[in-house]
């Protein structure tokens, strides 16, 4: 704008500041708005909020968002990004575009426990199917495949009790039915599995863990290979509303930065710590895809490069909940609360029969995320923790 006589209030919100060109640093810039301006009326006739070419709503993204969108596809190998508020907003998103009522989703048994929760809305106000299936029944999954059947979900591992599908075996299965599949795919931030390659049509992140790396954001994002697919999930989107901040989404891209290194260092620790864990007494089984007590560990071997930092322990039958409970008070450096993927340790127990349609073993669960402490500390901690037990 060139240098007027304006009054105060106007050049209050027009500044006359001109910055020069050829700024440049390495941070993606942060751009705020809802508003994008137009340069005339036919420019804004012409731009469809489809198209992230150009720019027409804040809601539809602006460059910092379009960043982040195009780093998240890239990481697992897919085209398309779609960013939401959390998630488990990526998650509902996904189930509102392929399901219209009447439509029957397969969710399996262990999975993310609030899209489970999300499914019994579905099945009470929206008149949908909703059917929990055996993570493990892997091909099997096509006796269970109805007509109306438009949506498979599956995770991997799947939450807390850990156990590993055969991703290729039931992806196979729902294509050769017209099925498609979403994966949660957060435990292995996409680094560590890439979904694409083995079937899946839609991963599913929750930001809020690896790629924020902070425990300090929520942000979900659904990324495809497919276009059309893509274009389904971007309109449910718009009508849906599901805008992000964009200073959430610099802390996500800042993060993302790092996080190759935090999950390797995540990964190491986490092995040495259940290796430190299998070997007492106190625990009868690790529940981490590395170790065969896990189920579904051969596909682990054969589908995923790495682990993360997030598993489960089941404790000997001997020790009540009470005094696992009193274990978990009793740590030090491993606090208690939900979520994990940032640089804390953590350490939930969980009623894991009442979360399962079925469960066999009798010992108490706990959940462990392991930080980036040094893990001699983190073993002293659950070693202290233990003795405290008896
Ligand atoms: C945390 C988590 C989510 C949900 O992410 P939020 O951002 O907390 O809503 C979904 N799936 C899995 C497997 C998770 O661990």
């Amino acid at each position: 704008m060139s240098k007027k006589n304006y009054s105060t209030s106007t050049s209050l919100v027009h500044p006359s500041y001109q910055a020069p060109q050829g700024f440049a640093a390495f941070p993606t810039a942060i751009h705020h708005a809802s508003t994008v301006l137009f340069k005339d009326v036919d420019t804004m006739r012409a731009r469809s909020w489809h198209n992230k070419s150009a720019y027409t709503y804040g809601l539809h993204g602006t460059p910092t968002s379009f960043t982040l969108e195009g780093q998240l596809a890239a990481i697992e190998g897919g085209e398309h990004c779609v960013l939401a508020p959390s998630g488990l907003s990526a998650i509902s998103l996904v189930s509102l575009t392929f399901l219209n009522t009447g439509d029957d989703v397969l969710i399996p048994d262990n999975a993310y426990g609030p899209n489970k929760e999300f499914g019994e809305w579905l099945k009470s106000s929206f008149g949908m199917s909703v059917r929990y299936y055996d993570p493990m029944i892997g091909a099997g999954v096509g006796d269970l495949i109805q007509a109306n059947t438009k949506l498979l979900w599956t995770e991997a591992p799947g939450s807390v009790s850990m156990e590993v599908p055969d991703l290729p075996a039931l992806c196979a299965v729902a294509k050769s039915k017209g099925v498609v599949v979403a994966l949660d795919n957060t435990w292995s931030a996409g680094l560590a599995l890439k979904p694409f390659e083995l079937g899946v049509d839609i991963s599913m992140q929750a930001l809020t863990k690896y790629q924020s790396g902070g425990s300090d954001v929520l942000m979900g994002a659904v990324i495809t290979r497919d276009g059309e697919l893509n274009k389904r999930i971007l309109t449910t989107h718009m009508r849906l509303g599901l805008g992000v901040g964009m200073d959430d989404v610099y802390l996500v891209l800042r993060g993302l930065q790092t996080m190759k290194l935090r999950f390797d260092a995540h990964d190491q620790a986490a092995r040495k710590v259940a290796t430190w864990l299998k070997a007492r007494p106190e625990i009868a089984k690790v529940l981490h895809p590395a170790w065969e007590d896990c189920p579904g560990h051969e596909f682990w071997k054969r589908d995923f490069s790495g682990a993360g930092g997030l598993f489960s322990v089941i404790f000997d039958p001997q020790f009540s909940e009470e005094q696992t409970d009193r274990f978990v008070n009793n740590l030090e450096l491993f606090k208690i609360g939900f979520s994990w993927g940032g640089t804390h340790s953590l350490c939930v127990p969980y009623r894991i029969e009442k979360m399962r349609q079925q469960w066999n073993d009798q010992g108490i669960l706990v959940r462990f995320n392991i930080g980036l402490e040094d893990t001699e500390d983190l073993i002293a901690d659950i070693e202290q923790a233990m003795a405290k037990m008896v």
